[in-house]
């Protein structure tokens, strides 16, 4: 079967764009890899959506995909391995087979950044963890540490503060660029020390678990949890093929959200752009879906 539009990615931006194409009477659907919600799924709190005075990131998931089974907007659970073009065509290779479609959303959101250091990798869910709202509960009454600088940082600092003995919050440059309301809640916090230009240089384990951070080559921390909030990097490693990437791994697109591959728009968290918020992500899916719904109406 050939679709109209073919989203990838079942995050706010993916979802958004899926809800007006479906009510265009578009034949449409969502690929998602992973589980619905994307990020959301690992923020503790959201306060600057409209219509939520306050809900948690896994809770506004769920209404998400709510909004997908009320529209009976079809949806698999698969990942992405290659978009390719044929002709007007986009074909899109997954791992539970192939789909048509005539054009294609890419919404693949990003991921957490990482330190780089060796054991990292490793120690993932051995004491470093990138999500305060799954793991925080582990280290209740703990010494840990947090890592970053901007809002994410101070946001996870601040619930992790109710949860822990102590956090050493860890950040490379001489000031916080995280908001003013964050900066004076984060003051309020009498369990949080601050190690300002400081980089964490090593991760020292013990049998497989994280024991000790090591800050500028000299001041080890006993800790027993590492969050990293160090910013993100875009989902965009399948879609290298498409040239449509910039030099930072995020996708290139114009005004209208259409990458320069005629068909294939990008929306959301994947895409080079001034502000990355749930409520800028779904306006991207919405307008790039709209955009979409106009050529097809233009053709009929
Ligand atoms: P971010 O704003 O990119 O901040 C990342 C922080 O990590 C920066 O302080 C950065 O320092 C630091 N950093 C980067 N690489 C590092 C490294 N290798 N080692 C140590 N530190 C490193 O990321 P974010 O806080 O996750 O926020 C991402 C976006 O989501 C932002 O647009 C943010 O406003 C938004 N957000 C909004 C809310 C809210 O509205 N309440 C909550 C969370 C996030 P530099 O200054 O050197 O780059």
């Amino acid at each position: 079967m050939e679709y109209d539009l073919i989203i990838i990615g079942m995050g706010i931006s993916g979802i958004s764009a899926s809800i007006y194409a479906k009510n265009s009477g578009l034949k449409v659907l969502l690929l998602e890899k992973n589980s619905p919600g994307g990020l959301l799924n690992r923020i503790n709190k959201v306060n600057n959506y409209p219509g939520y005075s306050e809900i948690t990131g896994p809770d506004l998931a769920l209404e998400l995909f709510q909004s997908i089974n009320n529209l009976q907007i079809p949806y698999k659970i698969a990942e992405v391995q290659e978009i390719k073009v044929e002709g007007n065509k986009k074909m899109i290779k997954t791992t539970v087979g192939n789909f048509e479609s005539k054009f294609v959303i890419i919404a693949s959101g990003r991921q957490n950044r990482k330190l780089g250091l060796v054991n990292e990798e490793k120690l993932m869910g051995h004491g470093i963890s990138t999500c305060a709202l799954c793991d925080g509960n582990l280290y209740k009454d703990k010494e840990i540490a947090v890592v970053g600088g901007g809002n994410s940082a101070l946001e996870e600092t601040i619930y992790l503060s109710k949860i822990v003995k102590k956090i050493y919050l860890i950040h490379h440059r001489d000031a916080f660029r995280a908001e003013e309301a964050l900066l004076q809640q984060l003051k309020e916090k009498k369990n949080v020390e601050i190690f300002l230009n400081s980089q964490i240089t090593s991760l020292i384990e013990d049998k497989n678990e994280l024991k000790e951070i090591v800050i500028n080559d000299k001041k080890h921390l006993s800790v027993s949890a590492l969050f990293t909030y160090i910013g993100f990097e875009p989902n965009n490693s399948f879609f290298i093929n498409l040239n449509i990437l910039n030099k930072e791994g995020y996708i290139e697109v114009n005004e209208n959200y259409e990458t320069k591959i005629k068909g294939i728009y990008a929306t959301g968290d994947c895409i080079k752009k001034e502000v990355y918020q749930l409520i800028t992500s779904a306006y991207d899916g919405v307008m790039a879906s709209i955009h979409i719904i106009n050529q097809l109406k233009n053709k009929n």
